[in-house]
């Protein structure tokens, strides 16, 4: 699933092919993509606008547009945007093409069709409940630490949530964690001072990291150009098979679900502390 550093690595690597270009039509194989107004209304106030920038807000791409609307596409699980010459046949994955002036068009791909678009006068209407950057530097280890205070549920599942922090999904919450040696069962509001500055600066490491590899390509994630990321080779423990061993310490790497997300951590480097604060089977 494309998270900050995939979304991120999309609109760095599109904005040149893109910004000042027009729309010169658009083309939809899948209608329940747009979310947000009419299919028809989506289509004809798109046609003649320019592109005038890009910018991402946790796992959403915003394109700003000359009449100060904003074009909002969320890539949910499989989502890719491609830019491709406007004479290519679209492969069956293709659920939209935003087509431009110029050499290139995009390509929405999106095999399990989940991805969304919404065409809006700003962006707040849509993305009104999203929490902080985190690789802004108004987010610091303060910021965190008010977010988990008094929070029960376990940290895993916290930093999934898009309101607590914007752009971080599964893979990198995994490595966050076993970066900043936290168990992913641990309640948020258990944290000390010391773990919760661990942690920040773990989010920050595994996010630049990502974006300098360019995302991480483990399932159907594209770059524009049709290239994979390579930042899934520096993974420590997400995605990783049953039996295989963590890069610190030789301990198996185990996989627990929590809220029905594969979660891996190295039980010795990562160990529950205090001993048994949660049972895992509280949240299967
Ligand atoms: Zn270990």
């Amino acid at each position: 699933m494309p998270e900050l550093p995939e979304v991120e690595t999309i609109k760095n690597e599109l904005s040149p092919y893109i910004i000042n270009h027009h729309i010169t039509g658009v083309t939809l194989f899948w209608h329940r993509m747009v979310h947000q107004p009419s299919v028809e209304e989506f289509c004809s106030r798109l046609i003649g606008q320019k592109l005038t920038g890009i910018v991402r807000r946790g796992k959403y791409l915003i394109f700003n547009l000359s009449s100060g609307e904003v074009l909002i596409i969320h890539l949910r699980m499989t989502g890719s945007l491609l830019l491709k010459p406007a004479s290519d046949e679209p492969d069956k994955f293709i659920r939209a093409i935003i087509h431009l002036d110029g050499e290139n068009d995009i390509h929405f791909r999106d095999p399990r069709k989940l991805g969304r678009m919404w065409l809006a006068a700003n962006d707040s209407e849509v993305l009104k409940k999203l929490g902080p950057e985190p690789l802004e530097t108004s987010f610091t280890p303060q910021t965190l630490n008010r977010r988990l205070q008094n929070r029960t549920a376990p940290i895993k599942a916290i930093l999934l949530d898009q309101s607590v922090v914007a752009g971080i999904g599964n893979m990198y919450a995994d490595e966050a964690l076993f970066a900043a040696r936290i168990h992913p069962l641990r309640r948020g509001g258990s944290l000390s001072p010391d773990e919760v500055e661990r942690l920040h600066h773990a989010i920050q490491q595994v996010l630049w990291a990502a974006i300098g590899n360019k995302g991480a390509s483990t399932d159907t994630y594209f770059r524009p150009g049709g290239e994979t990321g390579t930042a899934h080779f520096q993974f420590q423990v997400a995605h990783r098979l049953s039996g295989d061993l963590c890069p610190v310490c030789g301990t198996p790497i185990e996989r627990i679900p929590i809220r029905n997300r594969g979660s891996y951590f190295c039980p010795r480097c990562q160990p529950l502390n205090p001993p048994g604060e949660i049972k895992s089977t509280d949240f299967l």
